[in-house]
């Protein structure tokens, strides 16, 4: 069978599975008895990598997703890596066994192949589910979910980073974010409208992020004329990537001779840092296209002009009209159902950590980390008493769900990652949010035992070293 038919099939074979996952877990929520070792929350990458690597038994485990994993719903739009970079401890078969050898880049259906045949290999039980809440009372999890709740003394959230961010209602109003969307002509920086995405005539497209830079791809290839907002942002962030650049403007400088136009660099900068997180191999077409007109400000006001969309922001461009906006500004951890959200009721106080240099993972206080914060990479959160986790891409973002008072030093560890996250270099192998990096550090958690008093639990990395 060719990898079509193999990706196809197992995607049949996971449909089943899901429906009869479904049908049981309601079955038992009618009887009142949804009862697991361990609850995952999420579909993805990262809910089916703890699965898979956790050796718990597929009844004693139950993944919930309100959806699978993103990029399915994106064919074959490239991803931001080579497959031979995407490479997971929990696939069967790897994305780059899907991928055509020529491409430089992995295409989402590859990587949501390599994902499903793994998820219907292991015939992971996944079941559709919105999870609104989590409870934590007398050792127990119990999250709930639309028609009931499962219960579970181990928890992991692994559902990405949250619901994407919307406007305020003062910048765009319910009524009008619901007419516009109802048309068609209102999408939001999820990609799984991406695929369907071809517009024409005026495209505004808000967000600086890769999320952005790809429907500004997708709208420039269409034949639109595309305005791309990002707002202004703190160059001091990127410093080392504005050093570099100053250090060759100034090589420019000085052979042959020029004068510095101080104004002219001060916007290159602002602009620099405005879309630097999109600025990457992967996302050229978006920054190159001659019908993409790059801008910087903040929406003020969104109004209906009409057929045409009116889009205020503040900057002396002022305000103009569009056939179709996309709103891309990012995720929401700290929304209800964002990974924040829903770990609420569990803060963590302890922080699941790997060493750099050894690879072993363990379960620490900020005041167990040692001086040299290097060596220690923090990979998610564990609570003290119960195993609890954030994991994935959820756990790019710890640092609220853990004591702040604990870890003013460890928040400056993780916001360099996050840096680094966003700015997703051509190999991203030693970022903690990666799906190369992220898989490594939960196959390794899932060999350490959270109890509380455990905190130096080791275990047997020995083939799992990270490059
Ligand atoms: C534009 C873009 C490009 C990227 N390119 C790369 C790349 O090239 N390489 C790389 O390593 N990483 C890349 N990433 C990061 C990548 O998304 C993650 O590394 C990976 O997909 C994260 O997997 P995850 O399972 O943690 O989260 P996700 O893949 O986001 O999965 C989250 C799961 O949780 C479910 N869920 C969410 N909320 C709930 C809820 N309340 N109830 C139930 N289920 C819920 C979702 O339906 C989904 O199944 C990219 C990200 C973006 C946005």
């Amino acid at each position: 069978m060719d990898l079509d038919g193999v990706a196809s099939e197992a995607k049949q074979a996971l449909e089943s599975l899901i429906e009869a996952s479904t049908t049981r877990l309601t079955a038992e929520v009618r009887a009142g008895s949804a009862r697991r070792q361990r609850l995952v929350v999420g579909g993805g990458f990262a809910a089916t990598t703890t699965h898979v690597t956790s050796g718990i038994a597929n009844d004693q485990s139950l993944l919930l997703a309100d959806a699978w994993e993103p990029w399915g719903a994106m064919h074959d739009w490239p991803m931001g890596q080579p497959a031979a970079e995407l490479v997971s401890e929990a696939f069967v078969r790897q994305p780059e066994s899907f991928s055509p050898a020529n491409n430089p880049f992995c295409s989402a259906a590859a990587f949501s192949a390599a994902l499903q045949v793994t998820q219907a290999h292991h015939a992971v039980p996944l079941c559709r589910a919105a999870v609104s809440a989590v409870s934590h009372a007398g050792g127990d999890f119990a999250i709930s979910f639309p028609g009931g709740t499962a219960i579970a003394p181990q928890l992991d959230i692994a559902n990405g980073r949250g619901p994407f961010a919307r406007l305020s209602d003062s910048k765009l109003s319910p009524e009008l974010d619901a007419e516009l969307r109802r048309d068609g002509r209102l999408a939001y920086g999820d990609g799984r409208e991406l695929d369907t995405f071809a517009p024409r005539g005026d495209v505004l497209v808000i967000g600086g992020g890769a999320t952005a830079a790809w429907f500004v791809e997708r709208g420039a290839r269409s034949g639109a004329k595309v305005v791309w907002l990002a707002e202004r942002r703190d160059p001091g962030l990127w410093e080392d990537a504005l050093a570099k650049r100053l250090q060759r403007l100034e090589e420019l400088c000085r052979s042959p001779p020029r004068s510095l136009d101080v104004g002219r660099l001060r916007r290159w900068i602002e602009r620099l840092s405005a879309f630097r997180a999109a600025d990457v191999p992967r996302n050229r077409a978006a920054f190159r296209a001659n019908n993409v007109t790059r801008t910087i400000g903040s929406v003020r006001e969104i109004k209906s002009l009409g057929t045409r969309i009116e889009v205020a922001w503040d900057n002396p461009s002022g305000a103009q009209t569009f056939d179709h906006i996309v709103i891309a500004i990012g995720q929401m951890p700290t929304a209800e159902t964002g990974p924040e959200g829903l770990a609420h009721p569990v803060r963590g106080r302890r922080l699941l950590c790997r060493n750099t240099l050894t690879g072993s993972v363990r379960c620490l206080s900020s005041a167990e980390l040692g001086d040299d914060l290097s060596e220690e990479r923090i990979i998610g959160v564990a609570n003290t008493t119960v195993t609890f986790r954030v994991l994935g891409a959820a756990a790019a973002y710890p640092w609220r769900l853990v004591r702040m008072d604990h870890l003013e030093r460890a928040n400056v560890q993780t916001h360099l990652e996050l840096k680094q996250l966003r700015c997703a270099p051509k190999h991203s192998r030693g970022i903690a949010g990666s799906i190369y990096q992220a898989s490594i550090d939960i196959a390794l958690a899932n060999k350490t035992p959270l109890q509380a008093a455990l905190g130096a639990a080791r275990l047997n990395h020995a083939n799992l070293s990270p490059e």
